[in-house]
């Protein structure tokens, strides 16, 4: 391979909700096509994270439960990881996760779980209910349509400087009120979407993947993950 992508995968053992690594494994079904890899790093608890390390990373959902105790350690990857998203790092963070980048969060049982409020939203609980169901949003400025599947008890707010993932169509989004949904924050993306996003999200996927691949090789071009469309065993090459 001509090129590889260093992913991180925050707390992949403790959150990982329908199986959000599939983020990772989608972006690296389309690096294949140019001649890119994603060698991936587990980071959980007491790992330290390496800003300087990493092209990529991954944080997904989770249960109130393992978001409590993520929320303790996460507060000594505070630093790092702000810096990451501070300085362009490409980082999809799902649900739980996306929850954890903001100030707080406060569970279904009324306790507040710390974030790290390296983005500026925060996190209510609902009472006695769960927004769960299909989803379909669309993004603003590449005018993209993008389906997922959510199940969260919280209802996030955006702040300073975060501009939605999209525009709710069907579903309830970030709070089932301002019909926004998930965040873009500089090359951070948040979303509540399963599925997972980046497997049902074909343009999603080729956009963070290129962006990750320009941060590292910018010299490079990598303009053919445009040209590729839905028949993509025609374009892709899958090495075992
Ligand atoms: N526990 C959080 C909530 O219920 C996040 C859920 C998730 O990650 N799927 O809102």
């Amino acid at each position: 391979m001509t090129y590889t992508l260093k992913a991180a995968h925050l707390y992949g053992d403790l959150m990982n909700t329908y199986g959000d690594i599939g983020n990772i494994l989608a972006m690296g079904y389309y690096a294949k096509a140019v001649d890119a890899t994603i060698d991936t790093d587990l980071i959980s608890l007491d790992d330290p994270f390496d800003p300087a390390k990493y092209d990529f990373v991954l944080f997904g959902g989770g249960q109130d439960y393992e978001q409590t105790i993520v929320s303790k350690d996460l507060q000594t990857k505070k630093a790092p990881l702000t810096a990451y998203i501070e300085n362009g790092g490409p980082f999809l963070a799902i649900c739980g996760g996306f929850q954890m980048l903001g100030h707080y969060y406060i569970g279904a049982q009324g306790e507040k779980i710390p974030g790290i409020g390296a983005l500026d939203h925060y996190t209510l609980s609902q009472d006695n209910n769960r927004f769960i169901g299909n989803i379909t949003i669309k993004n603003a400025e590449t005018g993209q349509t993008y389906y997922g599947f959510e199940n969260h008890n919280g209802t996030t707010f955006l702040g300073k400087g975060e501009r939605p993932l999209g525009n709710v169509i069907q579903g309830h989004g970030n709070n089932g009120q301002d019909k926004t949904e998930g965040v873009i924050y500089k090359n951070t993306f948040g979303s509540y979407f399963h599925g997972p996003i980046l497997a049902r999200n074909e343009a999603l996927a080729k956009r963070i993947l290129k962006l990750a691949l320009q941060r590292k090789y910018p010299d490079a071009d990598f303009s053919v993950l445009d040209e590729l469309h839905e028949d993509l065993t025609k374009n892709v090459v899958i090495k075992p």
